[in-house]
């Protein structure tokens, strides 16, 4: 997607601090962390939002989740714990429209989110 930031990092036209990357998916470090390890997981096939999944993008999403465990052991929190998050639209706060999951750990997490 020409227009897509995520998109470029993939292509390295935007440089990233990337962390994973296999045939499927691409991690990079947030830019903004809001914690102190904060993970980008994103699928390499453009999908603006979670309202654009189609049936074929099953196993994609699966292996999403299958790369935040993945990440979450490489970067050393599986055990005390981390949160995932995929923001869906604006009121969601989602300002990046290629669909991505943030791992958040190394802090206390508060319940409800803000
Ligand atoms: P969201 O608000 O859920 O769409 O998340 C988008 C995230 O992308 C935010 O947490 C931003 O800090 C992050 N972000 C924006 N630009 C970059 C970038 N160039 N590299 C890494 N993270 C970025």
């Amino acid at each position: 997607m020409a227009d897509c930031l995520f998109c470029k990092i993939r292509e390295g036209e935007i440089p990233a601090d990337i962390i994973f990357e296999n045939d499927d998916m691409l991690a990079f470090r947030d830019v903004n962390p809001q914690a102190p390890t904060h993970v980008l997981i994103i699928p390499k096939k453009h999908i603006s939002t979670v309202n654009n999944l189609e049936e074929s993008d099953e196993a994609i999403m699966g292996k999403l989740f299958l790369t935040a465990k993945l990440i979450a052991a490489q970067e050393g929190v599986s055990d005390e714990g981390y949160r995932l998050v995929v923001n869906c639209n604006e009121k969601a706060g989602q300002t990046v429209f290629h669909i991505h999951m943030h791992l958040l750990a190394g802090r206390a997490m508060i319940w409800p989110p803000g």
